[in-house]
């Protein structure tokens, strides 16, 4: 298992865990982008978007919605935020486990890339 993010959920790695349910994860960011910068996962390893199936697609709705209630939580949900998921190496993903990053505290630039 040469994930970091599967190391995260199975607790071989550090991390600030935020959120957990049986099928979702939810941790800091090491590097934040912003002064709220959360990562939130599936547990199941899914590489990327582009290998969700049919099926695990309401994986993405459940995602949505521990993020508002982390972006609650944060003190971020009123101010607005950003959730963003970087697909394949153009679309800037560099950890192969999908994930969601949450992103707010600041006001974001207008510009995605
Ligand atoms: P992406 O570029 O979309 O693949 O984003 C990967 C994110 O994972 C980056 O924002 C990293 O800062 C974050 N990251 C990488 N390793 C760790 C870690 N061990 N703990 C927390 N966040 C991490
Ligand atoms: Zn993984």
């Amino acid at each position: 298992m040469d994930c970091i993010f599967c190391q995260i959920i199975a607790g071989k790695l550090p991390s600030e865990i935020l959120y957990q349910d049986e099928e979702v994860f939810a941790f800091r960011d090491i590097s934040p982008q912003a002064p709220t910068h959360l990562v939130i996962i599936p547990k199941k390893h899914i590489p990327s978007l582009i290998d969700l199936t049919g099926e695990e697609l309401p994986l993405i709705g459940h995602m949505v919605d521990v993020a508002y209630k982390l972006a609650q939580k944060e003190g971020i949900a009123e101010s607005g935020y950003r959730l963003a998921i970087n697909c394949g190496p153009w679309g800037g993903q560099l950890v192969p486990h999908l994930h969601m990053h949450l992103i707010g505290g600041r006001q974001l630039s207008g510009r995605l890339g």
